[in-house]
């Protein structure tokens, strides 16, 4: 299932993405369906199926939109939690300088950050090394703490995109990574949710990254250093993660920090990442 919240005029939903049509839940039972990701997966069991019988019905023409007629608005407006994981390709570390880790690097994210599909994204006034990484993130699915890797991909609700934009200035300016990594707009993510059972591999996906047209960032998930089960286990033996919550798994090579001459990002660029399965995520650059 592949889930998506979207608006139309004044109006939220959430909706059930097919091919190039977007079937609203919201639309076709308003109670059960409020536009809001958080409560289909506290309830999932029970509202997926439900979701799959009134699709099944064929419902009402009104409930069905193009996807090119909407705003896709972000999955998740306000996740307690946006967690990243940093140095987690092999060639990525290599082309940063940095020693990969012995044990998986994390930081955070706030929902300052958060845009969704075809947003811009705005370069900070005090950044001019603004920086793009494609990456696949994890959407929690059950309250995880002491979980095992074994049991691990029970917590997992799904998958979608994000773009982890960065401000290399700010962000090795400082101590800690949060100031270059959680500007207003860094945390584009979405256009929807794909569920696990969907996946399959959550480790065998291709993702790539194009600006303007060019090819910068082209991989496969099976390259992780830490994957999706070690991730959940190693974080939920500390914090205890909520549905709902993000967590973003790391970049393959190619961000314009790792490019020689370096690529940075400027007013009127064009970001598109792709993961198979999972979709492509849009975002422009204002600034
Ligand atoms: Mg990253």
């Amino acid at each position: 299932m592949k889930i998506a919240i979207f608006s139309v005029q004044s109006d939220s939903h959430i909706g059930i993405v097919q091919d190039e049509q977007i079937i609203s839940l919201t639309a076709l039972d308003p109670d059960e369906f409020p536009a809001c990701l958080k409560t289909f997966i506290d309830r999932s069991s029970e509202l997926r199926t439900r979701a799959e019988k009134l699709i099944e019905k064929r419902v009402n023409d009104d409930a069905i939109f193009k996807l090119s007629e909407v705003k896709i608005l972000p999955p998740i407006a306000q996740p307690e939690k946006i967690i990243c994981v940093g140095l987690n390709y092999m060639d990525h570390c290599k082309e940063t300088g940095m020693e990969p880790p012995d044990s998986p690097v994390i930081f955070s994210k706030y929902a300052n950050a958060i845009v969704g599909h075809n947003d811009a994204i705005e370069i900070p006034i005090n950044s001019t090394e603004v920086d793009f990484e494609a990456e696949l993130a994890i959407v929690i699915g059950r309250e995880a703490k002491h979980v095992s890797e074994e049991e691990a991909n029970d917590y997992v609700f799904g998958y979608t995109i994000m773009n982890d934009i960065s401000a290399r200035d700010l962000q090795f300016q400082d101590g800690q990574w949060s100031r270059g990594k959680t500007a207003d707009t860094f945390a584009p993510f979405g256009p929807a949710v794909v569920t696990k059972d969907e996946v399959d591999d959550p480790h065998n996906l291709a993702i790539s990254l194009e600006l303007n047209g060019e090819m910068m960032q082209e991989s496969n998930t099976g390259n992780l250093i830490f994957t999706v089960p070690k991730i959940i286990s190693f974080l939920s033996q500390s914090m205890t993660l909520k549905p709902g919550d993000l967590i973003a798994t790391g970049t393959p090579p190619g961000v314009g920090m790792g490019r020689n001459p370096k690529v940075w990002l400027k007013n009127g660029d064009k970001m598109n990442v792709r993961i198979e399965r999972i979709g492509m995520l849009s975002n422009h650059v204002i600034g």
